[in-house]
């Protein structure tokens, strides 16, 4: 797990605020729904057979008895509140977004935390293509605007409960076959869910995989229609995509569409930034009645690793600023005292500012106030409080002005203003 320290605290909070800019204008409402939930809900939906549930959840009994999770994504709890409030009541289809922290006990290495958060969102009560496209092109064109142009997107279908049966089989048979070159781990997979060996990361496992017959042959007649109405449609937007028969989904629940969305040239390097897909029967499996869904899960540690390796900034929303922007700097007591109330006065106008509380000379202050990066210092010694007055240097030319100290506020608002 990791500390998020001010200085890319920053760059979350810009982030943040720009997600939000972007689900707001796709239509979508916020939900923050619990850390935990019955352990429950994470086996009936993700399986008990997985690595997820069987070796990487944080899982306690609390004081009642009862056994709780700490999530570990973020859609079985938005389902599980969806069905909980009687969503199905609300005007059709239901658009939900989150941005939230998610806890695997997974193996540690860059990037991966075992507390991570994601950004989600999820369209609950379609089963339309154009419910799969819409909330796949919002974190698209979320990362376009974050100068990460080169987006594609890696489509599979993986049936539904009318056709996959029969290509889990022909995988079994397929990969049966093979038994011998594969990981003891895929071996116990194909006896639980062979689709889980498509996605195993070892060389030889993925070889194998690499021959196994693609769900596409085995797609019944409305899940082909499907998938060709997601392409269409991601065709008419002009969202690159390609089919890809590996791509699958980990989890049990997911039906029809799975993607996998990369940045980065086609065929030359690629960052898998965020995955996603359709997950008709979750609701089922929390015990509710059929309900339709699709959505997306994107790592924000993933995502902003990927910016600074691409030499990118999350632009900032109005009214955010990188630092402070003011240092009240202060020789002896008297000025210390006006200088706190200045500083007060500073912040209540909403003008980011620090003094000094060290004792420093003003010398070792004004380093200080250069170290900051602080655009304005403010002056106060005992020669210019005798004249009621105080230095205003700007630190960027160094130039400074003498300023009555009740104009001081007046002056720097004024110039901070234009400095936005
Ligand atoms: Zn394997
Ligand atoms: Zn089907």
């Amino acid at each position: 797990m990791h500390d998020i320290l001010p200085e890319h605290a920053e760059r979350w909070r810009a982030l943040e605020s720009l997600i939000h800019d972007f689900a707001g204008r796709f239509g979508y409402g916020e939900i923050r729904t619990p850390l935990v939930e019955h352990t429950d809900v994470f086996q009936r939906t993700i399986g008990e057979a997985t690595d997820l549930v069987e070796k990487e959840m944080y899982t306690f009994t609390d004081r009642g008895g009862r056994s709780l999770s700490l999530r570990p994504e973020g859609t079985a709890g938005v389902m599980r509140a969806y069905l909980e409030h009687g969503m199905a009541s609300w005007p059709q289809p239901v658009r939900l977004y989150y941005i939230a922290p998610m806890f695997r006990y997974d193996r540690p290495q860059k990037g991966r935390y075992r507390m991570h958060h994601q950004f989600g969102a999820e369209i609950i009560g379609s089963p339309s293509p154009a419910a799969d496209v819409e909330v796949l092109s919002l974190p698209i064109r979320l990362i376009q605007a974050l100068g990460l142009t080169e987006v594609s997107v890696r489509l599979n279908s993986v049936g539904d409960a009318t056709c996959r049966p029969a290509y889990v089989e022909a995988l079994r048979t397929y990969f049966t076959t093979h038994v011998d070159r594969l990981c003891d781990d895929c071996r116990r997979r194909l006896a639980v869910n062979p689709l889980r060996i498509l996605e195993c990361r070892e060389p030889e496992c993925h070889a194998v995989a690499m021959g196994a017959p693609p769900s596409r042959d085995y797609l019944c007649g409305p899940c082909r229609e499907h998938l060709e109405g997601v392409k269409t449609l991601f065709s008419a937007v002009g969202i690159p995509y390609v089919e890809d028969p590996m791509i699958v989904r980990g989890l049990d629940y997911y039906t029809r569409t799975a993607v996998e969305i990369f940045s980065g040239r086609l065929g030359g390097a690629q960052n898998a930034v965020l995955g996603g897909g359709r997950y008709d029967g979750l609701a089922e499996q929390l015990g509710g009645p059929s309900t339709p869904g699709v959505g997306f899960g994107q790592g924000i540690e993933r995502l902003l690793l990927v910016l600074e390796a691409e030499g990118l900034r999350v632009p900032r929303s109005v009214g955010q600023h990188d630092g402070v922007a003011v240092f009240v700097a202060s020789v002896g007591s008297a000025a210390g005292v006006e200088a706190f109330k200045l500083l007060d006065q500073l912040r209540r106008a909403g003008i980011r500012s620090v003094g000094e509380m060290q004792g420093r000379s003003l010398r070792a202050q004004m380093k200080q106030a250069d170290k900051l990066g602080v655009r304005y210092a403010v002056i106060l010694g005992e020669q210019e409080l005798a004249a009621r007055q105080a230095g205003v240097r700007d630190m960027r030319n160094g130039t400074q002005d003498a300023v009555a100290l009740d104009q001081v506020l007046p002056t720097l608002s004024a110039r901070t203003t234009e400095d936005r």
